[in-house]
C-alpha cells in the first residue's frame, strides 16, 4: 500500500500529526505519550539537538540555547514589529540574515526559521512513521488563515528541508470546520475561537457547499496561554519571596521554573476548582533544593486572566466588523487551542456570541484532524 499523506498543525507551541485510516481520522502518538509534540529546538553542549517533548523540558534549564514559538516570527522581516517585540521577551539570540530575514543563533550553530521549523517536521514525522509503522513522504500542513504568501512559502520550503512534499497548505480554520464535518453542502457563516499557547486567532468562514471563504480574520500574535503563565508567576514572585528568599525577578532560572509551576496550575485549574502549585529549585550545584508549595483558586487565576481574554473579544469584535456581520449572525463557533479549555473562556464565548461553542473534539488536535 502506498504510504498515506499526513495532516500536519505546525504549531507556535505545539505540533500534532493526524492521518486517516480507512475514512476515518485520528491522531498519532508518540508511544503513550499523547500527541502534542512541543515545537521546541534545544541544543546541547555535546552538539547533540533535542526536539519535541525532550527540548520543551529544557527551556527552564537553558533557556539560552532552547528555540521555541518560531512560528510567529516566519517570513517576518529582522526589523518588524513582532520580531522586535520577540527578542525583548525570549533568552535565545536572534540575528539578521541575509534578505533581511531572522536567524537563530545558539551554540550549535545559526539557522533560518524555515531550518527550525524543519527540525521540529522531522520530529514530526519521526512520530508519524512511528505510529504507522511506515515511511512517510507527503503531508498537509496548515497556516493560520492570514498568513501571507511569504509565511506560506517559508512553510513550504520547512517542509522540502525535512525531505517532506507538502502537497497541500490548508488555513488552519478550514481545518477545524472540516475535523467537525462542515464542507458537506450547507450554507452557513461560522467562527472559528483560536486560543493557543503565543497567539490568538479568529476567523469568519462562509461555506457554501465545499467551498470555504474567508469573510474576515484577525489575530493578536502576542496574546496567548504564556501571557496567563506569565500572569500567574508574576502573581507568585513575592509569595516565592517571602516563604524562600528567592528573587525570581533576579533570577531568570528561578523565573522559568516558577513559570512552569504555574502553567502546570493553570492547566490543573481548568478541571479543578483548586490547586497547589508547585517549585522546585536548586539554587547552586551541591545546594540543598528548595521547594515552595502555593495553593491556588480557580476564581484567582480567572480574575489574572480576565484582562487577557477580554482582549480576544476585542479582536473578534475587529474581524466582525471586517466583515460586516454581528456576533448572533453565526450559526457555530468551534474552539481551537489548548486555552479554550479553560471554563471561564468557553463561558465568555458562548456568552458573547450568544450560543455555546462547539467543545466535542480536543482543541488541541482538531485542527491536525
Ligand atoms: P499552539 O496552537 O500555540 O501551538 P496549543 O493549541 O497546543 O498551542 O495550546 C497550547 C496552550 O494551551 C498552552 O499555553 C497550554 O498551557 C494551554 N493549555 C493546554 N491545556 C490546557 C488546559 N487544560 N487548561 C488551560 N490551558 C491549557
Ligand atoms: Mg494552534
Amino acid at each position: 500500500m502506498p504510504a498515506p499523506a499526513v495532516g500536519i498543525d505546525l504549531g507556535t507551541t505545539n505540533s500534532v500529526v493526524a492521518v486517516s485510516l480507512a475514512g476515518r481520522p485520528q491522531v498519532l502518538s508518540d508511544g503513550n505519550h499523547g500527541p502534542l509534540i512541543p515545537s521546541v529546538v534545544s541544543f546541547l553542549e555535546s552538539g547533540e539537538r533535542l526536539v519535541g517533548r525532550t527540548a520543551r523540558v529544557r527551556r527552564a534549564i537553558d533557556p539560552a540555547h532552547t528555540v521555541a514559538s518560531v512560528k510567529r516570527l516566519l517570513g517576518r522581516p529582522f526589523k518588524s514589529e513582532e520580531v522586535r517585540r520577540a527578542k525583548s521577551r525570549v533568552a535565545f539570540d536572534l540575528k539578521e540574515g541575509p534578505d533581511s530575514s531572522v536567524v537563530v543563533s545558539t551554540r550549535g550553530g545559526d539557522f533560518s526559521l524555515p531550518e527550525i521549523s524543519a527540525m521540529v517536521l522531522r520530529e514530526v514525522r519521526r512520530v508519524a512513521e512511528q505510529g504507522l509503522n511506515q515511511r512517510i513522504d507527503r503531508c498537509v500542513v496548515t497556516v493560520p488563515a492570514n498568513f501571507n504568501e511569504l509565511q506560506r512559502s517559508s512553510t513550504k520550503i520547512a517542509g522540502r528541508i525535512a525531505e517532506l512534499e507538502v502537497i497541500r497548505i490548508l488555513n488552519e480554520p478550514t481545518a477545524a470546520a472540516l475535523a467537525y464535518g462542515y464542507g458537506r453542502g450547507t450554507r452557513e457563516k461560522i467562527c472559528i475561537y483560536d486560543f493557543g499557547g503565543g497567539t490568538f486567532d479568529v476567523t469568519l468562514l462562509e461555506l457554501a457547499g465545499n467551498v470555504f471563504e474567508v469573510l474576515a480574520t484577525a489575530g493578536d500574535t502576542f496574546l496567548g496561554g504564556d501571557d496567563l503563565d506569565a500572569a500567574l508567576a508574576d502573581w507568585l514572585v513575592p509569595h516565592l519571596l517571602r516563604t524562600t528568599k528567592v528573587d525570581a525577578l533576579q533570577d531568570r532560572v528561578a523565573y522559568d521554573i516558577l513559570r512552569d509551576a504555574a502553567e502546570s496550575a493553570k492547566c490543573a485549574l481548568s478541571t479543578q476548582e483548586a490547586t497547589t502549585a508547585e517549585f522546585v529549585y536548586q539554587p547552586r550545584k551541591n545546594a540543598d533544593p528548595l521547594r515552595f508549595l502555593h495553593r491556588i483558586t480557580r476564581a484567582e487565576l480567572e480574575r489574572l486572566a480576565a484582562p487577557f481574554v477580554s482582549r480576544t473579544f476585542d479582536v473578534c469584535n475587529e474581524a466582525l466588523k471586517l466583515a460586516g456581520l454581528k456576533a448572533n449572525d453565526l450559526t457555530a463557533v468551534i474552539l481551537v487551542g489548548g486555552s479554550t479549555r479553560i471554563p471561564s473562556v468557553r463561558q465568555r464565548v458562548a456568552s458573547f456570541f450568544g450560543r455555546d461553542p462547539l467543545t466535542n473534539l480536543p482543541p488541541e488536535e482538531v485542527v491536525a484532524l
